[in-house]
């Protein structure tokens, strides 16, 4: 079992906050991005300072998969702060293995590694 120490778990767990009130659209929140532009996709603000391999596609996916599945992503996000609190977060719910974090900081409420990940979606399609 890989297991994060709790001070490399906050980061994450702040993240998840973030995002949860921000699909629960919390006044705040929603007037933020409201005063940010409606078009603008950059504003995301977690990891635009991430390595160049691919994430700014992970981020695109990530805002997309936001807007399209605001309630299931919602449901992930409680997901992973419940993981946090038992002490497995940043290991994969399929195979334990541990989840890369650079993949936490695109998608911090996955509960899946890369490869597990992409073995459900080809599945599903
Ligand atoms: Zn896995």
């Amino acid at each position: 079992m890989a297991k994060m120490k709790k001070a490399e778990v906050k980061p994450f767990k702040e993240m998840l906050l973030a995002l949860r009130s921000r699909l629960r659209g919390d006044v705040s929140t929603l007037a933020d991005a409201a005063l940010s532009g409606k078009h603008g996709s950059g504003s995301s603000g977690v990891s635009n300072h991430m390595a160049d391999m691919g994430s700014d596609t992970f981020e695109q996916n990530n805002t997309l998969m936001l807007m399209k599945n605001e309630g299931e992503t919602l449901s992930q996000i409680e997901g992973a702060l419940e993981r946090i609190n038992d002490g497995v977060y940043g290991s994969c719910a399929e195979c334990s293995g541990k989840i890369p974090k650079m993949r936490l900081k695109v998608m911090p409420y996955t509960p899946f590694c890369v490869k597990c990940q992409s073995e459900k979606e080809a599945s599903l399609s």
